[in-house]
């Protein structure tokens, strides 16, 4: 890790030290006690916590004092010795000899029972605390980890651009901004980018945001989300299955692998069972969400209720296939055996979490393209580019979108989605 000239260790380091040896570290004051004059920081940096001891006769005077007014997060700097101390929980113990306060931290506003919608305004400071720190160190293993996964598979990463002219998923979850004398969307998807580049690379990725004003509150809807989305020439919808079972599997290994003693401290047990992921089609998956008393009529599209009845009956991630073209955007692929129903796949996440992946076959005939736009009362002169792909050296192709905060609160079982993002973004939310 880079060091910068303050510091001589991360306080991970200060594990392999011997006793006596001398050290400077810097970090932030996460618990503070004083004993009979003499005073305990719990000192955090970046890679850790150590007990520092502040005592007069190993520093000075102003020394413990200084240590005794600083406040919960302020910066400092100590200068000391190691000690190993069996009773402490990381076996050593930092003697100071000297105290620095860089940067002062009067009455800190996040306290442990501070609410919600505090710490939601004090997201800024909030994101300092151990629980968040936890989070985000798993979404940047999620994050790492799908990056990985497609590099070592060959994938070539192209970006699509954040404004765009029309709607990807619909327009009612359109975010409109002014574009000098026109109107413009923020990008829902970038999946017609994607399919554009398959020409040239046949495997593709991004990973970037997606905008969706979803009105909707919910605890698995951001207006700003990751999304990791990939789109393949040549293959089918079980082909776009493999890579996603091979994706998630993946992603669950390494995070357990690199992070699983964070989950721990977040009080998550995660574990992926073995087997592949059953498939089910949106007929077998209706029958189960009846079965379960939720009411939905064939041709709609599964909500929350409903996808949590169907993935609590699997113990692994489940495929379900073939949803009614209705319920579906216009550029999936009818099934050719049974044109009511699409040759698509949501993945759904056990443990009632729901949808986390989306994909499927899209339509690559022209004909079928532009009558399905026609039928969905879309203009065709908005996809004028987008019908090109299908002009010039079309191939059968599939692809996906993976919510990165989905799979991260699957992963952490964090109870809302907005935890898994640094500075979430809900209807109610653009502060801070
Ligand atoms: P939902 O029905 O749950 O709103 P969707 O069908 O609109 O999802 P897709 O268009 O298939 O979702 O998007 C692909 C993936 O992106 C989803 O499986 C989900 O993981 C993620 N995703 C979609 N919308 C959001 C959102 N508003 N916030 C967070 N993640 C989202
Ligand atoms: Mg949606």
């Amino acid at each position: 890790m880079w060091k910068f000239g303050v510091k001589t260790h991360f306080i991970a380091e200060l594990q392999s030290l011997s006793e006596g040896e001398r050290v400077k570290i810097a970090g932030w004051v996460y618990r503070k006690s004083e004993l009979g004059g003499i005073v305990f920081i719990r000192l955090r940096d970046s890679t850790g916590v150590v007990q520092v001891v502040v005592k007069e006769g190993e520093a000075s005077k102003e020394d413990v004092e200084r240590a005794r007014s600083a406040g919960i997060e302020a910066s400092i700097v100590v200068e000391g010795r190691v000690k190993r101390d069996p009773r402490s929980p990381t076996g050593i113990e930092l003697v100071a000899s000297r105290v620095t306060v860089v940067g002062e931290s009067p009455d800190f506003p996040i306290k442990p029972d501070s609410g919600e919608e505090f710490l939601l305004d004090n997201r800024h400071l909030h994101i300092r605390t151990t629980r968040m720190r936890n989070a985000l160190m798993i979404r940047r293993e999620v994050l790492r980890a799908t990056e990985e996964w497609f590099i070592k598979n060959g994938f070539v990463r192209v970006e699509g651009p954040t404004f765009v002219g029309a709607a990807v998923e619909g327009g009612a979850t359109l975010f409109e901004v002014p574009y000098f004398n026109r109107k413009a969307y923020l990008t829902q998807s970038s999946q017609f980018y994607l399919e554009a580049a398959i020409f040239s690379f046949e495997n593709v990725y991004t990973i970037q945001p997606s905008f969706r004003a979803e009105k909707s509150r919910t605890r698995r809807h951001l207006t700003e989300f990751w999304h990791a989305e990939a789109e393949m020439a040549w293959a089918d919808l079980n082909g776009m299955m493999d890579v996603v079972e091979s994706l998630i599997r993946y992603i669950a290994e390494k995070v357990v692998e690199r992070a699983g003693h964070i989950l721990e401290s977040l009080g998550r047990r995660f574990e992926l069972p073995e087997g592949r992921f059953p498939r089910i089609t949106y007929d077998e998956a209706l029958e189960i969400a009846k079965r379960k008393g939720v009411l939905i009529e064939w041709g709609e599209d599964f909500g929350t209720e409903a996808e949590r009845a169907i993935s609590l009956e699997f113990d692994l991630p489940v495929f379900v296939t073939r949803y009614p073209k209705k319920a579906k955007a216009f550029y999936h692929k009818p099934d050719p055996e049974r044109p009511d129903v699409v040759l698509c796949a949501d993945l759904l996440a056990p443990e009632g979490i729901g949808e986390i992946v989306g994909g499927g076959q899209r339509i690559e005939s022209l004909e079928e393209l532009l009558s399905r736009i026609n039928e969905e009362g879309l203009n065709p002169r908005d996809y004028e580019w987008y019908l090109d792909l299908r002009r010039y050296g079309s191939v059968p192709h599939s692809g996906f979108g993976l919510g990165i905060e989905r799979t991260i609160r699957w992963i952490t079982a964090l109870p809302h989605i907005r935890d898994a993002i640094p500075f979430p973004r809900t209807p109610t939310r653009l502060y801070p």
